[in-house]
């Protein structure tokens, strides 16, 4: 006999609820893609299996999205023949969320709702999913059997904080999703109604690559012996006729595979919130088709803003495989290396070994010189960008561009060219590196750079007195990051990279010498004092107003360093 049990929501599930619920109602459209977007996925999760258990797909091999409405009873279904669900999976992905970074998302929607400035780009930005289905629906049943499974669950809930789970019927594999759909206000769209879905279709999920169909009226010629007919023969009345045919209503474009000319501005921008889930245009794309020896097609956007995950370590990478058109995987980290983590995009590659396993696929030469090629093209990208443009993409990526330094030798001069600070002298601008080598003045032989947390008082930090006093420029690092960029740039442009307050600055060689002789009674002095507390007192190259200032030697940590680590608990 088959039990009905029922349970409650996590808590941060019943929050989420609460804030989409209450935040998203001006955007429900949404739900739909997100449903879909989820049978997609299930579809693609099952054909990955499929790949070394054939067995899985049976005769079911035809994949499809079906949409069926009910005007009547206000209900809408969407269901897919994917990979479906076991009992333990629904439980597990269903009443919780299970995504990385849960808690600190919801902490910053909170905030948000607070200083009512909660928008719905902040909520997109973590993709609703599943129980964006609330917003519309009062109830949401779903029933789901997983591939070679012979039982299949039923879930049901209301969204007000518990959910039933029991045994149910289901023929065939894969998932039903039925929303019954709440009341609504004078005005608002009927989601059973077959232009409504059609549009939504159209604008959000235009781009999902199995169809998406459904039942429609259509009308049809009523065939000439079925027509009724005058004296003359001439026909009286319709000459068509209403009748119900299955439709699909997306285009299923693989736009990637089309040339450049044949794809529309507005195709690309949708094309990249289908793949991101992002409500807003990217900042801009790169479209390649590489032919000869390294053949792949690649369409790659770099968002208009940093997702809040980005410094998450389970965050999923933006990537998806393809072969020929065919899905092989989402979340390819091989093909570009964590430091270009926030693009987004699709790589098909016709040569492919379908049958790669993601171990194989990080030996596999082919895809290690596409990684090659796009880590150099996206560079050349950023190279290439505006001035105007490219501010928008540091502010965002700069930080995760710069731990390109630590992983990526091959390409450091690119990153060297693509790197950026405010200085002593560039009021406020950014400074690239080559444009702080064309102003440095006569006699000046290195690169000065100084890190810390903080700008104002690295501005004004005695160690750079005697930089100042020379009109040297010097670099105000910022990012804790800047310390694996200096340790591994040790020059550019035949230029040293030089540390502003470690070791002698040997500005003026001469000074120094005769200072050391005219105070050697004092630093003996200071040295007593604080003998267990440093290891040197003499004279400084990098003063000028001040009277003394604490420094390391050119080989130690700088104190950003020191204080980074003690902060980590290093
Ligand atoms: P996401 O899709 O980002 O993982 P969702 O909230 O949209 O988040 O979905 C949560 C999880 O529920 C999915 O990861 C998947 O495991 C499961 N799921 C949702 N819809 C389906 C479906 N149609 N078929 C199989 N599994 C599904
Ligand atoms: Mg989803």
């Amino acid at each position: 006999e088959a039990r009905k049990e029922t349970y409650e929501f996590k808590t941060e599930v019943q929050q989420m609820l609460h804030l989409i619920i209450n935040s998203l109602y001006s955007n429900r459209d949404i739900f739909l893609r997100e449903l879909i977007s989820n049978a997609s996925d299930a579809i693609d999760k099952l054909r990955f299996k499929a790949q070394t258990d054939p067995e899985l797909l049976g005769d079911d091999t035809e994949f499809n999205i079906e949409i069926i409405t009910d005007p009547e009873n206000r209900t809408i279904e969407i269901a897919d023949n994917g990979i479906g669900m076991t009992r333990d999976e629904v439980m597990e992905n269903i009443g919780t969320i299970a995504k990385s970074g849960t808690a600190a998302f919801l902490e910053a929607l909170e905030q948000a709702q607070k200083q009512e400035s909660l928008t719905p780009e902040l909520i997109g930005q973590f993709g609703v999913g599943f129980y964006s289905a609330f917003i519309v629906a009062e109830k949401v049943t779903l029933i789901t059997r997983a591939a070679g499974a012979d039982k299949a669950v039923k879930w049901e809930s209301a969204g007000d904080g518990a959910y039933t789970i029991e045994e149910a019927e289901k023929p065939s594999r894969g998932t039903r999703i039925i929303l019954k759909l709440k009341a609504g206000e004078e005005g608002d769209k009927d989601y059973t109604q077959e232009w409504v879905i059609r549009n939504i279709v159209k604008q959000h999920s235009d781009f999902v690559s199995y169809p998406i169909r459904m039942e429609v009226e259509k009308d049809e010629p009523i065939p000439e012996a079925e027509q009724e007919k005058d004296q003359d023969g001439k026909p009286v009345g319709e000459t068509t006729r209403k009748v119900s045919a299955t439709d699909t209503l997306n285009s299923m474009k693989a736009i990637w595979m089309q040339s450049k000319n044949d794809v529309s501005e507005d195709e690309y921008k949708e094309f990249y919130k289908h793949l991101s889930h992002d409500w807003n245009d990217p900042l801009t794309h790169i479209h390649l088709k590489l032919e000869g020896i390294t053949e792949y097609s690649a369409l790659l956007y770099i968002p208009a803003s940093a997702p809040f995950d980005l410094f998450f370590p389970e965050r999923k990478h933006g990537i998806q495989l393809y072969c020929k058109r065919v899905f092989i995987m989402d979340d390819c980290k091989e093909l570009v290396p964590e430091y270009l983590r926030f693009i987004k995009g699709v790589v098909d590659a016709p040569d492919l070994n379908l049958n790669v396993s993601r171990e194989i696929l990080q030996q596999d030469l082919l895809v290690r010189n596409i990684r090659k090629n796009l880590v150099k093209k996206v560079l050349d990208l950023l190279r290439g960008m505006s001035d105007e443009e490219y501010e928008k993409f540091y502010a965002e990526f700069g930080q995760v561009l710069k731990e390109g330094f630590h992983s990526d030798w091959e390409n450091k001069d690119r990153l060297a060219d693509l790197i950026q600070y405010k200085t002593t002298r560039s009021e406020d601008k950014f400074v690239r590196l080559k444009d702080y080598v064309a102003r440095m003045k006569p006699g000046q032989e290195e690169i000065y750079y100084i890190t810390g947390d903080n700008l104002s008082m690295l501005i004004n930090s005695p160690h750079l007195e005697a930089l100042k006093a020379k009109e040297y420029e010097v670099l105000l690092m910022t990012d804790p990051v800047d310390e694996w960029v200096v340790q591994s740039l040790t020059e550019y442009d035949g230029k040293t990279l030089k540390s502003a307050e470690k070791g002698d600055l040997r500005l003026d060689d001469a000074a120094d010498d005769t200072k050391k002789e005219e105070y050697s009674g004092l630093f003996e002095f200071i040295r007593g004092q604080l003998e267990e507390k440093i290891k040197e007192v003499k004279p400084s190259s990098h003063l000028k107003d001040s009277v003394a200032c604490l420094s390391g030697d050119a080989h130690d940590m700088s104190a950003y360093m020191e204080k980074l680590l003690k902060s980590s608990g290093g």
